[in-house]
């Protein structure tokens, strides 16, 4: 067999995750490692761990593991629950489900509402099914921030409210690993006990890192779980991060790269990351309306900043398309999950990305869907840009002004 060919230029990696990683971040991860018990990494990981602090709007502890997302999923479950809990959880797309598969295979009880995978989560079902517990047999309610499957963004602080108001003392556990370091998020003020986090998406690392950020009340949850748990026991992690070490051997590399995204995004604000996904997405959502094609996300109050899903005009296969915008333009787009397959394709628009680079990934999905023969009309591309200009020439006028 040979070696695919060379191609030049960068690879556009426009999956909603993982995500370009910046020089910065790849210079960073580039130094030799060192011993983990030394003085060098104590003042690391002390950096790290009160770094990541900010990233989650919180005071109280934030939990580091060399593993995916899916690890932190896992540890989120097995530190607060015990064998036969019931735990609520809202089917808003594929990862949604698939931490329901997994709380299933722990041994826990999940109950899945039901969406449309076009809709967040609807807090007032929340707050109905735990007005109806009145025995408070259910111990958590679980869900998916930004679904990175649908491109649909859920009101985190309409569950808690919810939670609130039907007086239930249900743990809330949320998973924001594609919009972590995108899309505002304050673990704090809306009451999240367990954030769960991932580094390979809006946190622009490779992936191989994720993280619990904790509440003080599932800290105590954790003291009476009974879920078997070791690598994942927040305990020993918390125990040794006080002097700014860990148990067990981290990713001292990934964490050199963690220290480096925390200060890009303090150095950008992270009110200017927010309102540049923000405007991406914007100019993203003009472009597939005048391509005439229809975004999956049916609440406009719902529109991911991080992610667009693009539904295909029946009888036309998305993964068709990728295939052909791959080979021409050498750009990746991210695939649809599950029943979705074949039916969406989804522009990611996250993370260490520009709005030239916006410019070119359009540019890209519009020449492919002519290549593919997937019927369009033309000026997506156009309307974005025509958008973009216009935010660029508001700043810069805000600029002059001040
Ligand atoms: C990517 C993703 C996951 C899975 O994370 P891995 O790092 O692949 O284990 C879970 N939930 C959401 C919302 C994701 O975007």
């Amino acid at each position: 067999m040979s070696p695919l060919p060379y191609k030049s230029g960068r690879h556009f990696l426009q999956i909603p995750g993982p995500t370009a990683v910046p020089e910065r971040i790849l210079r960073a991860i580039d130094q030799q490692v060192i011993d983990h018990r030394g003085p060098t990494f104590q003042a690391l990981g002390k950096k790290v761990l009160a770094g990541v602090k900010e990233v989650f709007q919180t005071q109280h502890p934030v939990v580091i593991y060399p593993a995916s997302g899916t690890g932190a999923w896992e540890a989120a479950l097995v530190n607060t629950l015990s064998a036969g809990d019931r735990v609520l959880m809202v089917e808003t797309g594929h990862f949604a489900f698939l931490w329901h598969k997994m709380a299933t295979k722990l041994g826990l009880k999940p109950e899945l509402i039901s969406t449309d995978w076009r809709h967040g989560v609807d807090a007032a079902v929340i707050g109905a099914a735990l007005a109806d517990d009145k025995a408070h047999t259910i111990k958590a309610v679980c869900v998916v921030h930004n679904e990175t499957s649908t491109g649909v963004t859920s009101n985190i602080a309409a569950v808690r409210k919810a939670i609130d108001q039907a007086g239930h003392p249900a743990l809330l556990l949320v998973d924001t690993i594609s919009s972590l370091g995108s899309v505002e998020y304050r673990h704090d003020e809306w009451g999240v006990d367990v954030t769960v986090g991932g580094s390979q998406k809006g946190l622009m690392l490779p992936p191989g890192l994720s993280f619990n950020a904790l509440s003080p009340k599932a800290l105590a949850a954790s003291k009476t779980s009974t879920l078997p748990k070791s690598f994942w026991s927040w305990e020993e992690m918390i125990e040794s991060n006080k002097t700014g070490f860990f148990p067990y051997t981290p990713a001292t590399t990934m964490l050199y790269g963690l220290r480096e995204a925390i200060a890009m995004l303090r150095e950008e604000g992270y009110d200017n990351v927010f309102s540049r996904h923000q405007r991406h997405a914007e100019a993203t959502r003009r472009a597939v309306k005048a391509w005439g094609l229809e975004i999956l996300c049916a609440n406009p109050a719902e529109y991911s900043p991080v992610l667009t899903a693009v539904m295909m005009p029946a009888g036309h296969d998305a993964d068709r398309l990728r295939e052909v915008i791959l080979n021409a333009f050498d750009m990746s787009l991210g695939m649809g999950l599950s029943k979705l397959k074949g039916k969406i394709f989804r522009i990611g628009h996250l993370g260490d990305f520009n709005d030239l680079t916006l410019m070119g990934t359009l540019s890209g999905v519009e020449m492919g869907l002519e290549l593919a023969g997937v019927p369009h009309q033309k000026g997506g591309a156009d309307a974005a840009m025509q958008y973009l200009a216009q935010c660029a020439a508001q700043k810069s006028a805000a600029r002059m002004a001040a």
